[in-house]
């Protein structure tokens, strides 16, 4: 399939990678908008948040399981914020699930 993030989870594309497991791969973002951003995935090809369901919807709520362990590895230490981008409006621009970490330094009260 010719899907950017599965290339990533599966090595084909390198990444700067901060977490690993059978299920999820976080690592850091190619255009940072904050001095932490990290891009957390789920291994399995899952479109947007339009496409979870009972059957995948684990590894969301696997993902936030991890979600303080990622941050904190990361080198965040003040909070942070979690955003995941949905379809055309939201500016999607790669179609396989993923969640925004930002942190690192005071972030403005909206961002994207
Ligand atoms: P979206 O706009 O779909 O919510 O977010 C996609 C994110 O993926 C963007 O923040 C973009 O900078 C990041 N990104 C795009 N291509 C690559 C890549 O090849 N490697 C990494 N690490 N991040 C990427
Ligand atoms: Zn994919």
């Amino acid at each position: 399939m010719d899907c950017l993030f599965c290339k990533i989870a599966n090595g084909e594309i390198p990444s700067k990678k901060v977490y690993e497991d059978s299920y999820i791969l976080a690592f850091h973002d190619i255009n940072p908008e904050a001095k932490v951003h990290v891009l957390v995935i789920p291994k399995e090809h899952i479109p947007s948040c339009d496409f979870v369901n009972a059957g995948n919807s684990f590894n969301v709520s696997y993902i936030f399981e991890k979600i303080p362990h990622i941050a904190k590895e990361a080198g965040i230490t003040n909070g942070y914020r979690v955003i995941t981008n949905c379809g055309e409006d939201a500016c999607q621009s790669v179609k396989h699930l993923h969640f925004h970490i930002i942190g690192g330094e005071k972030l403005p009260e909206h961002i994207r």
